[in-house]
């Protein structure tokens, strides 16, 4: 097999190494580069965010700490693609392909994120760690893969979590009630911490990866592996059985202590609204481990990054939950606008009337985050908001194409529900079948795509010489 074939088919490589990802970003002119010694007080963030989604940035000496601060690694879609070895619309197939194929990890010795070993931890000192919101409650780790074992299967889980520095070796962590949720529980009712780590600096397509919805005792390191064509190279812990990313920047190791919750938050969320203070799990670390070299990736909360890598995986679960009942839904997009989580376009082939509510049946089941639907037809660019809101306002009327499902789980971050009981809303924006052809025909100029503009256009002259002439 020629090493340019990933799953079948032709095409650039995928991107497997973080330092490789910042290669192809630098080289692309998208790789700022600031000078030495920001503040971790918000400046860090403050650039981070002005650059969003055009440049990720690079901090030297971030704090006075040696170590540098990366962020905005994955804050656009198109990069996503270049990741992967894709086009940009073969982004959620090639995701969701991924997570049916999924490519066991390798376990390798002496891996780089173990060059360096600290088993007396202070984060603080050791970490150079931003804050990024205004009225978050201190220092964050926001770009951290949580890995647990389940304690009965021994089957790993990974997911991102919103991690506060509390104290030297010690993190408030929030954890939604999903799979660490699960284990941690399972751990707890017995008296027991649960081992996990946290990996901070990985390759975009793990990070990716880390996102998928997928069910409880799937690995997601191993959609990782697929999404790189070949098996992930992971290392076991010094002080644990948890396996991280032998590649990873730094990791650290620790425990979800049982019966313990503390005060964490409030924390800037992708809502764009604070998640509030309360009294959350506690993790406790004994080991910090990390490359000669490393660099500290932080998230900006709230930030395009932040959007994205849990957008794009809830995408293609989506759309993949679609087609099997729906076999002609064509594509699906979180809106930008509804923090790529509430907000949900689906591009349809109508052929049947009424087909289109039964979709937005399906979407509002597929996640509870998913609040609002509006079905298009396929000549609509969902990936354009100017054109869903036209296809809104010129095939949708309230009184026979609109659906709303009261008193529904949503999301608890969603400051208008209440804790996250609210209402769905599906919009049908799309034609009736038996219209006549003219009457939905949308206009078009003949020549406007094709039409090869540098080649007619006039350079050398003013109008007022051509009106001479
Ligand atoms: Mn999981």
């Amino acid at each position: 097999m020629q090493s340019n074939v990933v799953a079948g088919r032709e095409g650039p490589r995928p991107i497997t190494t973080l330092r490789g990802w910042l290669d192809h970003l630098a080289a692309q002119d998208r790789l700022a580069v600031a000078r030495p010694g920001l503040s971790l007080a918000f400046e860090i963030a403050a650039v981070a965010k002005r650059l969003d989604g055009r440049k990720a940035t690079f901090f030297p000496q971030a704090g006075g700490h040696a170590m540098p601060v990366i962020s905005g690694l994955v804050s656009d879609r198109g990069w996503i693609a270049e990741a992967m070895g894709v086009a940009p619309g073969e982004v959620l197939t090639r995701f969701q392909e991924a997570a049916l194929n999924p490519v066991p990890w390798l376990e390798v010795r002496n891996a780089p994120a173990q060059q360096m070993v600290h088993r007396d931890v202070d984060m603080t000192r050791q970490l150079p760690i931003p804050v990024h919101n205004e009225h978050d409650s201190g220092a964050y780790i926001t770009a951290g893969l949580l890995i647990a074992r389940n304690p009965r299967s021994g089957i790993q889980n990974v997911s991102i979590h919103r991690l506060q520095v509390s104290g030297p070796n010690r993190l408030g962590a929030l954890l939604l009630p999903r799979h660490t949720h699960m284990f941690f529980e399972m751990a707890e009712a017995a008296g027991q911490a649960l081992d996990v780590a946290i990996a901070v600096g990985v390759d975009p397509l793990t990070l990716l990866a880390s996102q998928a919805i997928a069910p409880i005792d799937f690995d997601e390191l191993t959609i990782a592996g697929a999404l790189h064509g070949a098996p992930l190279p992971v290392v076991k812990c010094v002080t644990n059985e948890v396996r991280v990313p032998a590649e990873a920047e730094i990791v650290l190791e620790g425990r979800l202590l049982p019966h313990v919750r503390e005060p964490e938050g409030p924390f800037g969320e992708f809502p764009q609204y604070y998640g509030e203070r309360a009294k959350r799990h506690v993790i406790e670390i004994d080991a910090l481990t990390h490359r000669k070299d490393a660099m500290f990736h932080t998230i900006v909360g709230g930030g395009l990054e932040h959007l994205l890598l849990g957008g794009i995986p809830r995408e293609a679960t989506l759309l993949a939950h679609l087609r099997r009942s729906f076999p002609n839904v064509c594509d699906v997009h979180l809106a930008r606008g509804g923090v790529c989580r509430y907000h949900l376009y689906v591009q349809i082939d109508k052929r049947q009337e009424g087909e289109a509510k039964n979709i937005m049946m399906g979407a509002f089941a597929g996640h509870y985050d998913v609040k609002q639907v509006i079905v298009v037809d396929d000549d609509v660019d969902i990936h354009d908001p100017a054109e869903v809101e036209w296809a809104v306002a010129t095939r949708f009327q309230a009184d026979r194409d609109l659906l709303v499902v009261g008193e529904s789980q949503g999301s608890k971050l969603d400051p208008s529900a209440r804790n996250g009981v609210g209402a769905k809303m599906g919009l049908d924006a799309t034609k009736p079948l038996d219209a006549p052809e003219m009457k939905f025909k949308r206009i078009r100029v003949p020549g406007e795509e094709s039409v090869d503009i540098g080649r007619i256009l006039e350079n050398d002259h003013s109008w007022r010489q051509c009106l001479k002439a």
